[in-house]
C-alpha cells in the first residue's frame, strides 16, 4: 500500500550554519529546474506502476527548501501533484529560511497549496545569529512571520536552538519570549549538539568553543516547557509544542510509525517493514536518476528486536506515551517516584519533561528488560 505521508529531501543551502551536520548543497545560484526535473524523475522511476496514490502530508525539508523561490516552489508541487493528489485539507509544509519569505514568494507558496511554514529562526540576537553563520537577522523572523501571514499561511513553526555555549552571551528567556510575541501555532526547540565533523567541531577541537553546561540544558529545556505551557501550548513530543489542532501532523506520522516516503538526496523512506534511504551527495542522486537509476543508497529490514526498542523508544517521545506491560512495573516505579513518568490514560507511560532529558537512557533500560521478558 502507498503511504499517506511523502518527504521531499531540497538540499541547497546559501552557506553551512556551523553546528549543521546534514546532508546539503552549498549553492549560490539553486538548480531549480534541474532539481524539480531529476525529482519528477526520481517519482516516475520508484513509482510509475504504484497505482493510484493520495497523501494527507507532504514536507519540503533540507536544506533550505524555501531557496527554490517561489515559482521553483510552486513548479516543485505541481510536478509532484502530476503523480500523488493531496487529500482534502492535506498538510503540506515547507522549511524556510526567514529572508526568503517575501511577501511575492509567500503570495506564490500559497496559492501553490503551502499550508504550513517551518521558519527557522534559531534566535533574535543578532550576535549569536552571526556566530550560527545564519544568512538572516533578528528583524528578518518578525518580517517572515508577518509576510506569511499576509499571504494567508496561518500556521507558523518557529525553531530556536538552546544550550548555546554561554560565552556568547545569548538570553533564552529573551528569546522564548520573542517567540511567544511572534504567536506562533507551532514551536520546535533544539538543544545544539557538536559533531566533530562541523565547523563548530572544528572550533571546539582547537579549543576555541566550549559546550554548554548539561545543567544549562536541563534549565533551558525545563524553562522552555513551563513558559509554553503557560501560554497555552502543548508539550506533545520531546522537541515540539504545539497550540491544540496545530501539532505537526506530518511528525506525528514518523512518531506513530506509519509509513511514508522519502524523495531527493538523502531521503529516508518506511513502508512498515523496512527503511531505505537515497544517497546523499546531490550529484550523485542527480546522476543516478538523470540515468534511470534507482537512488537507493541503503535499505535495511527492520528485525524483532529493532521493531521493539523503536517501539518504545517512539512511545516514549510524545505525550501519548506507551503501552505498559504487567512485567513493566518494577522497572517504572521508580521513574515514577522520581518524577520522570506517569501512568496516563489506561495505564499508559508518560514521560515529563524531565523524563525527556534521560529519554535515551530510559528507553535503552526499558527495552534491556523487555528482552528479558
Ligand atoms: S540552513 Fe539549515 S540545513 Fe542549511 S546549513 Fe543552516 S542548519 Fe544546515
Amino acid at each position: 500500500m502507498l503511504p499517506r505521508h511523502v518527504y521531499v529531501h531540497v538540499p541547497f543551502c546559501a552557506r553551512r550554519c556551523t553546528y549543521c551536520d546534514f546532508s546539503i548543497a552549498v549553492r549560490r545560484v539553486v538548480p531549480s529546474d534541474e532539481y524539480t526535473l531529476a525529482l519528477a524523475r526520481e517519482l516516475e522511476l520508484r513509482f510509475r506502476d504504484a497505482g493510484e496514490w493520495s497523501i494527507d502530508t507532504l514536507y519540503f525539508g533540507g536544506g533550505t527548501p524555501s531557496r527554490l523561490g517561489g515559482d521553483g516552489v510552486s513548479r516543485l508541487v505541481d510536478a509532484i501533484r502530476k503523480r500523488i493528489d493531496l487529500a482534502p485539507k492535506a498538510e503540506v509544509t515547507l522549511e524556510a529560511n526567514p529572508e526568503d519569505v517575501t511577501p511575492n514568494a509567500a503570495r506564490t507558496w500559497h496559492a501553490a497549496g503551502i499550508s504550513r511554514l517551518s521558519i527557522g529562526a534559531q534566535s533574535f540576537d543578532d550576535k549569536v545569529l552571526r556566530w550560527m553563520h545564519r544568512t538572516h537577522d533578528a528583524a528578518a523572523i518578525g518580517r517572515a512571520a508577518e509576510h506569511a501571514r499576509d499571504a494567508g499561511i496561518d500556521n507558523l513553526s518557529l525553531d530556536l536552538i538552546f544550550a548555546l555555549p554561554r560565552n556568547l552571551g545569548r538570553s533564552w528567556e529573551a528569546d522564548v519570549d520573542r517567540v511567544l510575541s511572534l504567536q506562533p501555532s507551532h514551536v520546535s526547540l533544539y538543544g545544539l549538539t557538536v559533531e566533530p565533523h562541523t565547523p563548530l567541531g572544528r572550533s571546539q577541537a582547537r579549543g576555541d568553543v566550549v559546550e554548554s553546561p548539561e545543567e544549562n540544558y536541563e534549565a533551558e529545556f525545563l524553562y522552555a516547557h513551563d513558559t509554553l505551557a503557560a501560554a497555552g501550548f502543548d508539550h506533545y513530543e520531546v522537541s515540539n509544542f504545539g497550540k491544540p489542532g496545530s501539532h505537526s501532523r506530518h511528525n506525528s506520522a514518523y512518531w506513530t510509525n506509519a509509513g511514508y516516503a522519502g524523495l531527493g538526496p538523502s531521503a529516508h523512506e518506511f513502508d512498515g517493514a523496512a527503511r531505505r534511504w537515497n544517497v546523499a551527495p546531490y550529484a550523485d542522486w542527480l546522476r543516478r536518476v538523470t540515468s534511470s537509476e534507482d537512488p537507493l543508497d541503503e535499505r535495511e529490514e527492520l528485525t524483532d528486536e529493532n521493531r521493539a526498542a523503536e517501539g518504545v523508544y517512539l512511545g516514549l517521545r510524545t505525550q501519548r506515551g506507551l503501552e505498559t506491560q504487567t512485567e513493566d512495573a518494577a522497572r517504572i516505579a521508580p521513574w515514577i517516584a522520581a518524577g520522570w513518568a506517569t501512568l496516563g490514560p489506561a495505564g499508559r507511560l508518560v514521560l515529563t519533561p524531565r523524563g525527556w532529558l534521560r529519554l535515551d537512557a530510559l528507553a535503552a533500560d526499558l527495552t534491556l528488560v523487555r528482552s528479558c521478558y
